[in-house]
């Protein structure tokens, strides 16, 4: 419910000239959206909030808010192996300020229109700023991928590189010194994450396993571990990492931004001993092509840390990052 006149204006925002899909019966306008999901398939619904200075400050342009709240809901879709279809919008605003709806509107339409999405609905209210989409998305039934079913002797593999949203953040709070190349190649990381959604759709009948990377690999990875009750042996000298970050720090500190960095957004799943061959012809063109890092095992939790086949003498300083953390 909208508290106040003007901001019953802002659904037009979000219909002009926007991206329409067959399967939307009746979109934004009435109580609610009508909509016919695709026969044999199941729904997969994703939901993530991002909050003024708690996943954004100040200086993060609208257009990058946009997108990446767009984004991150589609990558928790790709990490379920779904398509996506249908995006709701729930904006908390202090006030209607037309530039920054502008910036806003642009990056969430350039996803809606990448990836065929149609916005469908939302709420307006006033108060202090904060964002959350919810993303439909589809599966053939019964064949989303999921965090428990990983196996000792699983392959793990990570898309595309990481570590370089948070060489952004530290670069952005002055916690380490970098190039301006460099840093306008790891900013476009952090304020426009791509979601994986090719790749996770075509790991449907392969991967054993995925989720995607939002916290930071060790963190993220151990979700799977607990769920799928399995070990992983880790090789840090394969992880995949971006010629900015190889350049802006040392090896070691490189290896803890992959490991430990947040807001990567890439897929990290498993794959069988016997599903490899398939996978490596279907992945061997790929863009963000998959690195291999490792092995799962049969120690339950357990994460073996390795450079070059011996346990790897590095520290992990920083944490993926957790709300709520207790010391
Ligand atoms: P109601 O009081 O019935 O909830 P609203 O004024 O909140 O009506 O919304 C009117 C229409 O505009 C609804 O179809 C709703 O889905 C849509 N809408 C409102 N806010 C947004 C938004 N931020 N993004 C997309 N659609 C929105
Ligand atoms: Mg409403």
């Amino acid at each position: 419910m909208s508290d106040s006149g003007e901001f019953d204006l802002i659904a037009n925002y979000f219909t002009h000239r926007w991206p329409s899909r067959d399967d939307v019966v009746l979109g934004i306008g009435d109580d609610a959206a009508i909509l016919t999901p695709a026969e044999n398939s199941q729904l997969v619904i994703a939901t993530d909030t991002m909050v003024a200075d708690v996943h954004f400050d100040q200086q993060t342009p609208a257009r990058a808010i946009g997108h990446k709240i767009a984004a991150v809901n589609l990558s928790d879709l790709a990490a379920m192996g779904a398509e996506p279809a249908w995006l709701s919008l729930a904006l908390t605003l202090p006030k209607v300020d037309e530039e920054w709806l502008n910036g806003f509107s642009h990056g969430l339409r350039e996803i809606c229109e990448y990836y065929d999405c149609q916005l469908i609905g939302g709420d307006t209210t006033k108060g202090p700023l904060s964002v959350t989409v919810t993303a439909h998305g589809f599966v053939p039934a019964d064949h989303a991928l999921r965090r428990d079913q990983a196996k000792p002797g699983d392959w793990i593999y990570v898309t595309g590189t990481l570590g370089d949203a948070g060489l952004a953040l530290a670069a952005q709070q002055q916690r380490v010194q970098i190039s301006d190349a460099h840093y306008r190649r790891v900013l476009e990381r952090l304020y426009f994450p791509t979601p994986r959604v090719a790749i996770g759709q075509s790991l449907r009948d392969i991967a054993s396993s995925a989720i995607d990377v939002s916290d930071g690999l060790l963190a993220d990875l151990r979700h799977i571990l607990k769920a799928s009750n399995v070990g992983a042996r880790l090789a840090v000298d394969e992880l995949p990492l971006s010629m900015a970050l190889t350049e802006s720090v040392n090896e070691e500190q490189a290896i803890q931004f992959a490991l430990t960095s947040g807001d990567d957004y890439e897929l990290c799943f498993t794959v069988p001993e016997s599903k490899r061959g398939v996978f490596d012809t279907l992945m061997s063109r790929h863009p963000a092509k998959p690195t291999c890092i490792g092995r799962l095992t049969n120690e339950p939790h357990k994460i073996r840390l390795e450079h070059d086949g011996e346990r790897w003498q590095g520290q992990l300083e920083q944490h993926g990052y957790e709300h709520f953390r207790t010391a």
